[in-house]
């Protein structure tokens, strides 16, 4: 049987004949027998109908400063599938999932930053970087609490917490409370709604905005 549970075209070896079974198991069970305490959404989008957004930004140096008013980015559905791949707009514009174990990013042990795939708001560092097991990119938290946003999500028959990008709505994964102390929380990420970028070259996330 094809594992077919997840987006995308990777070819692992990971291929259980139950896949969406093990993976659930995987995801919710095993590997973190204190899930079933739904995280509660944090940051809500308050102020969605707002045309701004408050967030930390990169400057020309490569410094993270902020937080800085900027405008949202808000684009039509048209617009975000020419600036993406398919695999990308199914998962960051249509709340998808990679297939576990065949992002790009799980593996990725560089310093650096994980920016949004669709506007290039930094999201997480790679000090925040942790190898959890389920086969996605794990953070503990992200790089500024106002650029990641929390929404109730009860897709699937189950209660989980949703994470986006703050200025652009980008669906990011998921964000649950049995992560590694002390912040206890378990950021999990598809590879598709990032960007990475080594820290050597921050100052090319630089906006405008900055200054
Ligand atoms: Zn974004």
């Amino acid at each position: 049987m094809a594992y077919s549970w997840g987006i995308g075209s990777c070819t692992t070896k990971f291929k259980p004949k139950y896949a969406a079974f093990f993976n659930y198991l995987i995801h919710n069970f095993w590997l973190y027998p204190n899930y079933g305490i739904a995280r509660q959404p944090q940051f809500v989008f308050a102020e969605k109908v707002d045309a701004m957004v408050k967030v930390h930004v990169f400057n020309r140096s490569g410094e993270l400063v902020g937080p800085i008013d900027a405008p949202r980015a808000e684009l039509s559905d048209e617009e975000w599938q020419r600036q993406l791949t398919p695999e990308q707009y199914q998962i960051a514009r249509d709340k998808g999932t990679e297939r576990a174990f065949c992002g790009t990013l799980l593996d990725n042990k560089q310093q650096g930053v994980y920016a949004c795939i669709c506007c290039g708001l930094p999201l997480f560092s790679s000090d925040a970087k942790f190898n959890s097991g389920t086969g996605w990119p794990s953070f503990f938290q992200p790089i500024a609490a106002e650029n990641v946003a929390e929404e109730r999500d009860a897709s699937y028959g189950m209660i989980r917490t949703e994470i986006l990008c703050a200025r652009c709505d980008c669906h990011l994964g998921h964000v649950f409370e049995d992560g590694p102390s002390p912040m206890r929380l378990r950021y999990c990420l598809n590879s598709a709604s990032l960007k990475f970028t080594p820290s050597t070259d921050l100052a090319a996330l630089a906006d405008p905005l900055a200054g």
